[in-house]
């Protein structure tokens, strides 16, 4: 399978500030799959947020409103994080022709 995303998601240069999960802005943020790949989750721009170090190792393989309900995490917040998470993400990548080309198909797949 070809990945959208480069290695390493550049959380910084995006300007992210605020893990999406917890609000969290005081950490290094690493790479997680909202919907995991062990659930048919894909690397995909739409699938793809950081998370911080403590959200990835407790989210694991959990399917995401399941887990943000037994942590009392806010989804509505979780929700308006990812959507500017995401949007800063298409935005970067639709400078790059084949990695936009790439993420529309993925997500017809
Ligand atoms: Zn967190």
């Amino acid at each position: 399978m070809t990945s959208a995303m480069p290695n390493g998601l550049p959380c910084k240069r995006l300007g992210v500030v605020a893990a999406p999960y917890c609000g969290a802005t005081d950490r290094p943020l690493q790479r997680d799959c909202v919907l995991p790949i062990s659930r048919g989750g894909r690397y995909t721009l739409d699938n793809v947020a950081p998370a911080c170090g403590s959200c990835n190792s407790s989210k694991c393989n959990d399917e995401v409103t399941g887990w943000l309900r037994r942590k009392r995490l806010d989804e509505r917040a979780f929700l308006v994080r990812h959507l500017e998470i995401k949007s800063a993400l298409l935005v970067r990548f639709h400078a790059v022709p084949n990695a936009a080309t790439e993420a529309q198909e993925t997500k017809t797949l």
